[in-house]
């Protein structure tokens, strides 16, 4: 859609260059769409999310950006100090080589949209988005740098990756009580600092060694906590930290900046999802910071909405699986992150009893999830030659999945005790692997079978996780 007082027409327009922004319309370029970025402030700003979980490596070298990123001035640290579940001090070490990742955020947000700059989208910023009108056919959006409108633009298509502050708007529901952070910089000196996290009465602490000679530690805690004080935020930050085991160093160091507060709380947006706008990252739902995943799960999501405004530009007819696919992995995350939240929280029974900790790990119905059937122990030994069968209470379901960069309507398998259908396995499709299965067969067999799929496959390991997961039972 074109009007004639629009500067310029685009597939794909981006509200938001953070790493949700800046990772969707760098990926949307490389498939060859026209993108923009708008993006309301100057870079380098300075933004919390400063610990980068593992997990992000892996999204960041499929982009082609770990390198630069691993440039930047970070910090590494493999070993964290945590009073969490009883009142010890646990020494944990980080099993990834990677560890946690602290970095400076205006820094690292900066690199990823150059680079998308860099390798062809059109960012405006800094500019604010607004009066967002899209239909079926597409819409426009308008820029207003210094509260006045310069500009409009037409796109296609509409992601919104505005953050946590809802910068276009929209309705929100609450997924956990109102958190708020209190959040302060220490001049570090010459202290040499872990990550910490400590559980305290009323909420937690978190801090680590960032860049710039800084030390960054925050509280979380119910906002009636700090109203109830009647003290001022620095001093409830300073008191806070000092009452302590792990944090009473900091209680007296100079801060290099006011303290400030965040809301740290959870929502989704209430706004349902449309073939033409998507929200991701946080635009979408908020993760809790105790998972310190809110960056890596930017990336994914910001990837995800890439895929799928890819693959409905260029194959329109599958616009209704992509929505499909899209609506199902938001509501996955936020069902699995909901109950991660409410697990942690829920270990530290020595405060059970206190509001904040009760309000937070009301434990949620029991689903088995995928992420935990995959860590099941193995029991099954793969060798011992039993004869096999397809358990009866399989069911075949199409499902929209992620094709190299498509999303595709693929047959996937469910078994009684999964949450959700399964397209690969091991790297081989389930669906066409289960159905060469006719009677009864021994593991052995069905070993070979695997390997004529797929040369490389972990055969022993996928019969067993079959068997955990109720595909195949005993004959
Ligand atoms: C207190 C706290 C601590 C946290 N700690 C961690 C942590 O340690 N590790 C971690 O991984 N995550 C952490 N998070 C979460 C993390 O910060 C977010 O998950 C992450 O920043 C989300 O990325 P995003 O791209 O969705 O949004 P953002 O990074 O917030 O980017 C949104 C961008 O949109 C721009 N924008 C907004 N509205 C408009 C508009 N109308 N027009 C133009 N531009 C607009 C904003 O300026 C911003 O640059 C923390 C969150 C909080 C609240």
């Amino acid at each position: 859609m074109q009007t004639a007082s629009c500067i310029g027409s685009f597939d794909v327009c981006v509200v938001g260059g953070g790493p949700a922004g800046s990772v969707a319309a760098l990926k949307l370029a490389r498939m060859g769409h026209r993108v923009c970025v708008v993006e309301q402030s100057p870079f380098p700003r300075f933004h919390v999310g400063e610990s980068l979980s593992p997990g992000i490596w892996p999204i960041l070298d499929v982009m082609d950006l770990a390198q630069a990123v691993q440039g930047l001035n970070i910090i590494r640290r493999n070993v964290a100090f945590i009073r969490w579940a009883t009142g010890d001090v646990e020494r944990i070490r980080s099993t990834d080589k990677f560890g946690n990742t602290l970095i400076d955020r205006g820094v690292f947000d900066e690199l990823l949209l150059d680079r998308a700059r860099n390798e062809g989208v059109t960012v405006f910023q800094p500019a604010r988005a607004f009066n967002v009108c899209f239909d079926d056919g597409g819409g426009t959006v308008d820029l207003a740098v210094a509260g006045k409108k310069v500009a409009c633009i037409a796109a296609s298509y509409l992601i919104d990756a505005s953050g946590r502050g809802k910068g276009l708007g929209g309705r929100v529901v609450r997924l956990s009580p109102k958190t708020i952070a209190i959040c302060g910089h220490f001049d570090r000196g010459p202290l040499d600092n872990a990550a910490l996290l400590e559980a305290i009465s009323d909420g937690w602490c978190w801090g680590a060694p960032v860049p710039g000679g800084l030390f960054s530690a925050m509280i979380f805690v119910d906002p009636s906590s700090i109203r109830a004080s009647s003290l001022r935020p620095e001093t409830f930050f300073r008191t806070r930290l000092s009452d302590t085991r792990l944090f009473g160093a900091f209680g007296d160091l100079p801060l290099v900046r006011r303290v400030f507060g965040r809301d740290a709380s959870i929502f989704r947006t209430a706004e349902p999802e449309t073939s033409r706008v998507l929200r991701a990252g946080e635009a979408a739902y908020t993760v809790d910071p105790l998972s310190s995943s809110g960056v890596e799960r930017a990336l994914r999501s910001g990837l995800d909405s890439a895929i799928v405004v890819h693959t409905m530009l260029a194959r329109p007819e599958r616009t209704p699986s992509c929505v499909q696919y899209y609506f199902d992995r938001l509501h996955e995350a936020i069902q699995s992150h909901s109950q991660w939240s409410a697990d942690f929280y829920g270990e530290v029974t020595r405060f059970a009893a206190m509001p904040f900790w009760r309000a937070r790990s009301t434990p949620k119905p029991p689903v088995l999830r995928s992420s935990e059937i995959a860590q099941l122990p193995p029991s099954f030994d793969v060798s011992a030659g039993l004869p096999l069968t397809l358990s009866d209470d399989i069911q075949f379901v199409e499902t929209p999945c992620v094709m190299g960069n498509e999303i595709e309507m693929r047959m996937a398998a469910k078994s009684a005790i999964m949450d959700r259908p399964v397209v690969f396995v091991g790297g081989m499709e389930l669906a066409p692997l289960l159905n060469s299965i006719h009677g009864s067969i021994s593991a052995e067999e069905i070993c070979k079978l695997f390997r004529g799929q797929n040369s490389n496959a972990n055969a022993g390991g996928t019969l067993r996780w079959l068997v955990r997961n109720k595909f195949l039972s005993a004959a």
